[in-house]
């Protein structure tokens, strides 16, 4: 019997972080080494717990570094997939803070795209943890039909540059071939025995030992060297040899890596009749019938409120029949049937139940009743957890500023932003744009640039951007959010459109804006449209400067809304403040600019492009302007819809529940102060709400200004 071991290595993947850990235990440091995964993790079918593959493989740390101190964590727990690793990840194995991680699901989950995303949340979170673990993976195999899912691990493996040891490579081998009898090396062509968990550690030391001895290096992943290429640094940081903040953008929605599990401690209940919560103590991590509640009634019911696109619940099926059966109910509606009964030998199974899969975000409740009871019952029905995924919070946004010749210091004074100089002209509110970007204030996301979350984080945006998946809509954020003080006159403008602007201006899309007036002096206009009837006498009063003929100026007041198509001449006069919504991008042609000189210069203007984009005869001013100074209190209302975004205003005096599904707000206080779900906000705070962010609850006394991009590919 010779086991083929160079097939075993799969993936070298990015081992900067194993190689830190080698030299650290060298050093004679204390180091952790924990293993995650199922029942061949926690060493089922082993005679001794000392025997099973883990506690081989952690022996091989000891024997090779025997200066170092290891601490050994098991945290592997039978008959469990990745999806319940997402939600146990932080308890079971991060807390110990460890130093290298084994996971391993690949028997436990199926070769399915559920399997791809929910294994990709638990490689996230575990190469996202703090003290940037080492990670590697391994895939055993059903012994009988070659079975795993090693296809669908594998692309998470090499994404994220995971050093990955193949079972079906290098034992499975032995088997078909007739070298090994299956009996000798697994009862049940699962589990492997004594001598199966020795084989299995074999295959994954071989490996390890080759990376110590740098016999194998870094065979960067495609991802990887497009990630170094495309960085400044020109190093791939963003894969397991990274830094743990620096992940790169997911495969798959990703909903899981945030998942949530809710016990007896920690849940939100909102009735419980017939119910009772277990608090006895959670001895070790395989003692799983702990914390949640049982229930040995028909008609017993509990009900929870949880948040998130996902939700599964768990609850144990045992083998002692007859055993009551329970409904699952998520917002009244039916999901799932729980049933207890096990008609298994192998002993009592936790078994996780999907409810919700990637459905509307925000709360939900979810219900659990029991609808049958058998006389006999020797076991209550024993729910042990609600599982919640897919629950980003909202991301409060860091404005960049612009100093401007026409520019003012009300966005300071009023605003109370912290800028300096007075002519401060605009407030990028929500900006991917380079010349302005807002980065993030606070919490998981804290310090990155919102292109960074675009690009990283498509899930935050219901999965648009079309780098990494062509079928989707933009290439960039989609939307610029400003707040504009003119003290003096801006330049005649004119954007082209996207046609336009992706001929002549290197693939740019164009720009349409629309205006939103919050203050302007009495006798205020704007420039909108122009007075000439044709293309012929256009040119002609631009060539002679006959300007004051030219552009139409028309009265405006607060409360009004422009709706700024591309081709139209426009200006914002001095003595207005407005909030701008336009699409993400920065051509504009100016007409003319007062003749007015910056640094002791004309600025430039574009004289030929205007000529050429400027839409003749110009839509009549009263279709341009709508005021919506006075709209009705705790209600949204929708100002403009185009097919670049839609824009409403939200009037909020008391408390305003809106319904939500769209795949990204952008929310721009405009007025007053209060709360958005436990948040304090205030006039002049900019603030995405990711996608699965849900219904919101707006209580306080302000206005919104809040827009969004139609996330669908059918408008393109
Ligand atoms: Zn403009």
């Amino acid at each position: 019997m010779k086991i083929n071991y160079d097939n075993g290595i799969k993936n070298i993947g990015n081992t900067a972080r194993l190689k830190e850990v080698f030299a650290r235990a060298g050093r004679g440091e204390a180091l952790t080494i924990a293993f995650l995964g199922g029942s061949i993790t926690q060493g089922s079918l082993a005679s001794r717990p000392e025997l099973c593959y883990a506690a081989r493989v952690f022996k091989w740390w000891e024997e090779t570094f025997p200066k170092a101190k290891f601490t050994y964590i098991n945290a592997g727990i039978g008959a469990t997939d990745s999806q319940f690793g997402c939600a146990r990840a932080a308890e079971d194995v991060l807390s110990f803070k460890p130093d290298v991680i084994s996971v391993e699901y690949a028997v436990n989950d199926e070769n399915s795209p559920h399997y791809m995303e929910t294994f990709e949340g638990v490689v996230r979170k575990l190469l996202g943890a703090e003290n940037a673990p080492a990670v590697y993976t391994f895939y055993n195999v059903c012994y009988d039909t070659g079975v795993s899912a090693e296809e669908i691990h594998s692309k998470i493996a090499e994404y994220y540059g995971l050093p990955a040891f193949s079972i079906k490579s290098t034992i499975y081998p032995l088997l078909t071939s007739g070298e090994v009898k299956n009996r000798d090396i697994t009862p049940d062509d699962l589990h492997p025995n004594d001598k199966g968990h020795e084989m299995v550690a074999s295959v994954i030391t071989y490996g390890l030992e080759k990376i110590r001895r740098g016999e194998i290096v870094n065979s960067e992943s495609e991802n990887c060297k497009k990630v170094a290429e495309e960085s400044e640094s020109g190093i791939c940081e963003t894969v397991s040899g990274g830094t743990p903040g620096n992940l790169p953008a997911p495969l798959t929605a990703n909903a899981y890596e945030d998942s949530v599990r809710y016990r007896n401690q920690n849940a939100h209940i909102i009735s419980c009749e017939g119910w009772t919560a277990d608090d006895t103590k959670q001895e070790h991590i395989t003692d799983i019938f702990k914390n949640g509640w049982t229930a040995t009634e028909k008609g017993a019911k509990i009900s929870f409120k949880v948040k998130g696109t996902c939700i599964g619940v768990q609850y144990r099926r045992t083998v002692q029949l007859p055993a009551p059966v329970a409904v699952a109910r998520v917002d009244g509606e039916e999901k799932a049937k729980l049933d207890a009964n096990f008609d298994e030998t192998w002993g009592d199974k936790l078994c996780l139940d999907t409810l919700l899969d990637h459905g509307k975000g925000g709360e939900h409740v979810v219900e659990i009743e029991i609808i049958d009871a058998p006389e006999g019952s020797k076991l209550p029905f024993y729910l042990v957890s609600v599982i919640s995924s897919g629950n980003p919070g909202p991301l409060f946004l860091e404005p960049s500023f612009a100093h401007t010749i026409w520019g003012g210091k009300r966005l300071r004074e009023e605003f109370g932003y912290e800028e300096q100089g007075d002519d401060i002209g605009e407030c990028w509110g929500i900006s991917a744009h380079p010349s302005g970007e807002s980065t993030v204030r606070s919490g998981a996301y804290a310090g990155k640039k919102l292109s960074e979350l675009w690009e990283r984080h498509p899930e935050l945006f219901g999965n648009m951007n079309s780098k990494h998946d062509e079928e989707r809509k933009y290439d960039r954020f989609p939307l610029l959010i400003k707040i504009i003080d003119a003290k003096a006159d801006l330049s005649i403008q004119v954007h082209p459109d996207d046609e336009y602007a992706k001929v002549n201006e290197n693939g740019s899309l164009g720009k349409t804006e629309c205006w939103y007036i919050l203050d302007c002096d009495e006798d205020s206009t704007l420039v909108i449209g122009h007075n000439a009837k044709d293309k012929k006498e256009l040119e002609d009063m631009i060539d002679t400067g006959r300007w004051s003929e030219f552009i139409r100026e028309i009265p405006v007041k607060k409360g009004d809304f422009i709706q700024i198509d591309p081709g139209t001449v426009h200006a914002i006069k001095g003595g207005i403040m407005l909030l701008e919504t336009q699409q993400n991008s920065d051509i504009t042609y100016r007409v003319y600019d007062y003749d007015r000189l910056q640094n002791g210069k004309p600025r430039q203007l574009h004289v030929k492009q205007s000529k050429d984009v400027i839409t003749v005869p110009a839509k009549s001013a009263s279709e341009s302007v709508k005021n919506f100074a006075q709209t009705p209190e705790n209600t949204v209302t929708e100002m403009y819809s185009c097919k670049y975004y839609t824009v409403s205003k939200v009037n909020v005096n008391g408390k305003l529940d809106l319904e939500n599904d769209a795949p990204f707000l952008c929310l721009s206080v405009i007025r007053g102060e209060g709360k958005l779900g436990g948040s304090e906000i205030k006039k002049g705070d900019h603030i995405l709400l990711p996608a699965g962010y849900g219904n919101l609850l707006l209580e306080g006394h302000m206005e919104l200004v809040v827009s969004t991009a139609p996330g669908s590919i059918d408008n393109r």
